[in-house]
């Protein structure tokens, strides 16, 4: 979207980014948590959060680093215990993202947070499956989970986590992935991702937020990440460009929660529109959307207001998404023509315009190849 969108422009392309259907491949399900949830929940366990309103919910959620994140997200988690505090989050979790036409999402679940502060890893697993089901069966909308490994919290928790996700990969569980804070080493883990990729797991890795390039390079040597969570600093590095490049490992780009955790100072200067344009595979995602006061269709819309793509670039780098994702090849083909067929039939509804997806489509076809 130029700056010269006149407000009418600016309400047709909100309209148009809402109604699209879209895949997510980057967003963790506590940090999605809706304010009235984890108020309804923190009253139920007695737990003290900084607010009892929503309004002083979101302005807690400010943060001038990750460390000061990553307390408050723990507070918050020590809000769900008991299996019908998972049904809420996870039933709340797919409403929304079939409110914002979201059809398919991989999302992040740290269950070694939750076993640690006392749930019942059996209870709470059934508890998630029944919600993702119904979800699926009320909306249509589909969510598979990416466990992580948090490499601050040590051995013994990515034990139980690799454990939780081979018992859980026939259908709930897509993927095994790794966050948690980044000047802590990946190489304790080595083994975790060996045993999720004989078993037939995908893999991606949180690198290159906090941490530099020498995090990203860590986490390819030691994860075999399918795809990076972030990875926006190799721009720090032109060799590591080339390699993600050839390499087709493609970064799920979180522009609003890099700019809430202080990694860039302001949109200018976030380097997505670098990125998209030195030709490296790319998603848009809101990570944790209640924590950065955002929604995916937010961060579609900043790419259009601050990074210049246009609406066929955007609509390309959402079919991407699809091409990125784990879901099985021929689901993928369904989804991209679908897909297409309706930014195609939105874009002449709702824009008066007609896309020219034709080249996106063919590249988003040769992805699947691979
Ligand atoms: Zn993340």
């Amino acid at each position: 979207m130029s700056a010269e969108a006149t407000p009418l422009d600016r309400v047709a392309l909100r309209r148009f980014l809402s109604a699209i259907p879209k895949v997510e491949l980057h967003v963790h399900i506590e940090g999605a948590i809706q304010p009235a949830t984890l108020l309804r929940l923190a009253a139920r366990r007695g737990v003290d959060l900084p607010s009892d309103t929503e309004e002083g919910l979101r302005s807690w959620f400010r943060f001038r680093d990750f460390s000061e994140f990553l307390e408050a997200y723990l507070v918050c988690c020590r809000c769900l215990r008991d299996p019908e505090d998972f049904q809420l989050l996870v039933n709340d979790f797919v409403a929304e993202q079939a409110r914002q036409n979201i059809r398919y999402t991989e999302a992040h679940f740290t269950i070694s947070t939750h076993t640690a502060n006392g749930a019942n890893s059996g209870e709470i697993t059934e508890a998630i499956r029944e919600s993702i089901q119904e979800g699926e069966k009320s909306y249509g909308s589909r969510l598979r989970l990416i466990p992580d490994i948090v490499r601050n919290v040590g051995v013994e928790r990515a034990d139980e986590t690799i454990e939780w996700a081979l018992d859980n990969r026939a259908d709930t569980v897509i993927a095994l992935g790794i966050s948690g804070k980044e000047d802590h080493p990946t190489e304790p883990f080595r083994e975790h991702f060996l045993a999720a990729r004989s078993a037939g797991l995908h893999r991606v890795a949180h690198a290159g937020e906090q941490a530099g390039p020498e995090s990203i390079r860590e986490a390819l040597e030691i994860c075999s990440p399918e795809r990076l969570g972030h990875g926006v600093r190799a721009t720090e590095d032109n060799e590591l460009m080339t390699t993600l490049a050839a390499d087709r490992i493609p970064l799920e780009v979180c522009p609003s929660s890099n700019i809430q955790l202080g990694i860039f100072d302001s949109m200018n200067q976030h380097p997505f529109g670098e990125i998209y344009r030195a030709g490296l595979e790319v998603s848009l995602n809101s990570d944790d959307p209640t924590f950065f006061a955002t929604t995916l269709t937010d961060e579609y819309e900043t790419s259009l207001v601050n990074f210049g793509l246009d609406i066929d670039e955007l609509c390309g780098v959402a079919l991407a998404a699809v091409a990125q994702s784990f879901l099985p090849a021929d689901e993928k083909a369904r989804f991209e023509r679908r897909f297409s067929q309706e930014y195609n039939v939105l874009a002449e509804q709702l824009l008066d315009r007609t896309l020219g997806l034709e080249e996106s489509i063919g590249a988003v076809g040769a992805e699947r190849t691979r």
